[in-house]
């Protein structure tokens, strides 16, 4: 029976081969991720059997191009599939997502040799994790100082260390962005470098203790002296910044399909449980001021949900210009799962606050979406600033 909230999603009109994997991880999602997700946020322990749950359905090969080991099905199911993950669990989601955040860059700027190389390994389960943020260079990346200097043997000697970087402590291959020591430009020696796992001089340096994803790792790194092939520095030295803000554009709608996951949970959590939940003689869903609240959050649901499938349309109609569109999804969308989490602890009442009911682990996830991968004050000023004339 087709409900309400299935058909929000007309919009979403994958052909059959996408729409039946959907379904696959709509149901790995709803009856083996969703169970354990509490056990995880209590325990805040890494979700090793959902991934290889998830890896045991092929999930890596659905966004590997075929050449390199994959399936490479469209950018639109990619973004439904982070969404129905996040929605049973958010930290697990986020480890996926970052996945395809850290090795997209490989498959759109790599060289043949660098794809042959790291892409199979993601295809057969690898993980991979994106390195941006350092301790003084957040909203504003390019004040990174990670350094990279070219030596003798066709080597990179890496210094410097990141913080807040997802899947860290367990990727395979790691994208880090630093500046070439040969170029003075601030902005234009950006540079990215493949880094692989066990590398010496790369250490883990400690693992966050935090509100909410309290599965998903997120470390801080340390580069001591490390030296990494030549060979993997993707593009050439001084195109990073250009790789970045390209890699970001893709990983932001896709932040905001997670987001746009918890937000779903949330609301079917909430009309759930209004219409169970009686007082003065009705059920809650039954008293006006209530519906009000209801009717704002299903529609800018639906037209958030909306917007999420037309960037994937956008992006799997080649279209290379499309960060407005994709800031205003990611701001507009993780403000929503805040909103929707919290009107759903409201909803609640006094149970919304108690960690037996899910609302209450919803609100602690949500929080973050506003502010990684660009917060939504830095998208509310790239989206603005589209409209001042030159
Ligand atoms: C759980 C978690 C996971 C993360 N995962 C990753 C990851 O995998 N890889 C990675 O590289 N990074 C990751 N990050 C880092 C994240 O992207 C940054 O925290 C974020 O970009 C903000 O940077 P900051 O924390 O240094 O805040 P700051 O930049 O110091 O900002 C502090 C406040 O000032 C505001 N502000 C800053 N500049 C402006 C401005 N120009 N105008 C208006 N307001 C402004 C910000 O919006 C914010 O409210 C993660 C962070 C967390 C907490």
């Amino acid at each position: 029976m087709t409900t309400v909230l299935d058909r929000l999603d007309a919009e979403l009109d994958l052909p059959e081969d996408e729409a039946m994997v959907l379904e696959q991880v709509r149901v790995l999602a709803r009856d083996k991720i969703a169970p354990r997700a509490a056990d995880y946020d209590a325990s805040g322990e890494y979700p090793a059997d959902n991934i290889a749950d998830m890896n045991a359905l092929g999930m890596n090969a659905m966004f590997v191009p075929e050449a390199y080991g994959g399936i490479g099905l469209s950018y639109s199911v990619y973004l439904a599939c982070v969404r129905e993950i996040s929605k049973a669990c958010a930290s697990t989601g986020i480890i996926w997502a970052t996945n395809f955040h850290g090795m997209k860059p490989v498959m759109d700027f790599g060289t043949e040799q660098q794809k042959r190389r790291i892409l199979p390994t993601i295809a057969e389960g690898g993980l991979g994790a994106l390195c941006i943020t350092e301790p003084t260079a957040g909203s504003d990346a390019t004040g990174m100082k990670t350094r990279f200097t070219p030596a003798d043997n066709a080597e990179v000697v890496v210094q410097g260390g990141k913080i807040f970087i997802s899947n860290g402590n367990v990727a395979d291959h790691l994208l880090v962005f630093g500046k070439w020591s040969e170029i003075d430009d601030p902005k234009g020696a950006i540079t990215a470098l493949v880094v692989d796992k066990d590398t010496p001089g790369l250490g883990i340096l400690r693992k966050e203790d935090k509100m909410g994803h309290r599965a998903a790792p997120t470390v801080a790194l340390s580069f001591e002296e490390m030296r990494v092939p030549r060979a993997n520095v993707l593009g050439e030295p001084g195109e990073g910044l250009k790789i970045l803000l390209a890699s970001l554009n893709k990983s932001r709608p896709s932040v905001a399909a997670h987001a746009l996951g918890i937000a779903r949970a949330a609301f079917e959590d909430a009309v759930d449980y209004i219409n169970g939940r009686e007082q003065s003689g009705r059920r809650i869903v039954e008293f006006q001021g209530i519906q009000f609240t209801l009717a704002d959050l299903a529609t800018d649901l639906a037209m958030c949900e909306a917007w999420l499938w037309r960037v994937g349309r956008m992006v799997d109609g080649g279209a290379t210009d499309f960060g407005i569109e994709a800031s205003m999804l990611k701001m507009r969308g993780s403000d929503l799962a805040m909103r929707i989490a919290d009107e759903a602890v409201q909803l609640h009442g006094g149970y919304g606050y108690c960690r037996d009911y899910r609302v209450e682990r919803l609100m602690r996830d949500a929080k973050i979406t506003q502010i990684w991968e660009g917060t939504n004050q830095i998208h509310r000023q790239l989206i603005g600033r589209h409209f001042a004339r030159k």
